[in-house]
Order: structure tokens, then C-alpha cells, then sequence
């Protein structure tokens, strides 16, 4: 399917960072059983509370900082220079389809490279912050970074370009998403209307394995991708 469709695009999820070591919000044991994600990862709740929610961004933070591509990333990004891979729309924050050298990639839930000031709407790009926690804005206010939180809207852009690119694929590859996220788990319910088709990449059935997907791979990102993409290049 992949060598045949004139367009491929791949939706991922906070499961293609698992093995990067990045918890998903399943994991066990990991940084979202001390910060619940509706209790720390609202908008409501950084407006009330930035210090608190700051508590939980900067252990994000150093978790992602220190994380790196796995062969997941690696094997996209490998599909993107052999020609057979469009785009790729990322639901993660965490910069890995960049470091793995991947092009063309929509983040839909923002990244955590800029920091916005909610109150003079000032923005500031993570490097060029003096380190302090929680960063501050020349107006004092704390910044919040330029991360969709839970309750906030999606900037128009990307939700064009995505729905843009699932209704003109023939092939939708989902990687490590539980689709229960909105309204990016809209995305695979567009292309399958758009007649694409949809193979679905994850270590456990989802809510899209019954009635939307049309081949499900089951197994750990880095291993399935790999090993598709490896088959992909043989043809
Ligand atoms: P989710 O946590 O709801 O679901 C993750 C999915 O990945 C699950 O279906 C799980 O079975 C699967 N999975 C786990 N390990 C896997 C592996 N090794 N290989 C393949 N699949 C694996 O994540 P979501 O659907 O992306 O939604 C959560 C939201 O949280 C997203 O909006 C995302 O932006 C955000 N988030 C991002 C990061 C990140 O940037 N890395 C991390 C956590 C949460």
C-alpha cells in the first residue's frame, strides 16, 4: 500500500516517544502518576495556579531535554527520504521527528521551544531564557509554554493543514496513539472518509483498531517501523 499510494502521512503519538524514554500517558510508574495530566495539563489550572503547574513542566522538561530519536523516529524519517512518506502530524512536544532528521512535520499540540506571556502576549524562545523557574516575562507574569494544554484551542493552521492532508492521502499511518485526544484523533476518521487506508501501529488495540483501521500491527513502535520500512526499502 505504501508503494503504491502517491501520498502517505503518519499520525503519531505520545507511544512513538515511549521507548525514548518518555511516558505516555499510560505508563506506569512515570512522571503522570505523581502529576495527573486533567489536573496539571489544564488551561484552567495554569491560569489559577503557574507555579504549581510549573512543578510538572519542569520534570517534563528534563525528560525530554535528555531524550533521543528511537528507531521509530529514525525509521519515519527513513520512509520520508526514500520518497514514500508526505508528512508526518505529531500530537508530541518533545522535537524527536526533527532530531531524527525528519522534514515536513506538523506539530498539532505546539512545542515547547517558545514561551508565551498570557497577560502582554510577549514571546520568548527557550534559549534565550536566563534559566530561572518558572520563567517570567519582563511584565513579571509567568510564561507558559507554547504547548497545547488540555481546554485551549488549536491554532487554525495546523488543523487545516492536517485535515488538508488526510483527506488527500491514500495512506494514513497511525503510530502510537490511543486516538482519545481531540480533536487530533479526528484525523484518522477523515482519511478513512477520504477512502484512505489506515494501518495502525501499537502495542494494544485502540478505539480505532475495529472500526477504522484496516491493518493493525501490534508491537513496540521502534520494532514495527522499523521492520516495515526495512520491507518498504526491499521492494
Ligand atoms: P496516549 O498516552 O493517550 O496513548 C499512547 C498510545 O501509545 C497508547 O495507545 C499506547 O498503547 C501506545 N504505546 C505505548 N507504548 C508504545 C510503543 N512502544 N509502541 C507503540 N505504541 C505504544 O497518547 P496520545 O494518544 O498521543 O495522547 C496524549 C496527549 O498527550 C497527546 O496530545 C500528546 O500531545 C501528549 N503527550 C505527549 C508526549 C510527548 O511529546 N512525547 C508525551 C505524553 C503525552
Amino acid at each position: 500500500m505504501i508503494c503504491q499510494a502517491q501520498k502517505t502521512v503518519a499520525l503519531t503519538g505520545a507511544g512513538i516517544s515511549v521507548e525514548s524514554g518518555i511516558p505516555d500517558f499510560r505508563s506506569a510508574g512515570g512522571l503522570w502518576e505523581r502529576f495527573d495530566p486533567m489536573e496539571y495539563g489544564t488551561i484552567d489550572a495554569f491560569r489559577a495556579d503557574p507555579e504549581k503547574v510549573w512543578m510538572m513542566l519542569r520534570e517534563m522538561s528534563e525528560v525530554i531535554s535528555s531524550a533521543r530519536p528511537n528507531p521509530a523516529h529514525k525509521g519515519l524519517a527513513r520512509l520520508q527520504k526514500m520518497g514514500l512518506l508526505h508528512s508526518i502530524i505529531t500530537q508530541n512536544i518533545d522535537n524527536l521527528h526533527q532530531e531524527a532528521g525528519a522534514t515536513s512535520i506538523i506539530e498539532y499540540h505546539g512545542n515547547c521551544g517558545t514561551l508565551s506571556c498570557l497577560s502582554c502576549n510577549r514571546q520568548y524562545r527557550a534559549d534565550e531564557l536566563n534559566g530561572e523557574l518558572p520563567p517570567r516575562c519582563a511584565c513579571d507574569r509567568i510564561l507558559k509554554p507554547d504547548v497545547i494544554f488540555f481546554g485551549e484551542d488549536i491554532p487554525t493552521q495546523p488543523v487545516r493543514e492536517s485535515h488538508e492532508l488526510a483527506s488527500s492521502c491514500q495512506v494514513l499511518l497511525v503510530v502510537g496513539t490511543s486516538a482519545t485526544v481531540s480533536p487530533a484523533n479526528s484525523i484518522p476518521q477523515i482519511a478513512r472518509m477520504a477512502r484512505a487506508k489506515i494501518i495502525e501501529i501499537n502495542i494494544e488495540p485502540t478505539v480505532l483498531t475495529t472500526h477504522i483501521t484496516d491493518i493493525f500491527l501490534k508491537g513496540k513502535a521502534s520494532e514495527v517501523v522499523t521492520g516495515l520500512v526495512d520491507e518498504v526499502e526491499r521492494v
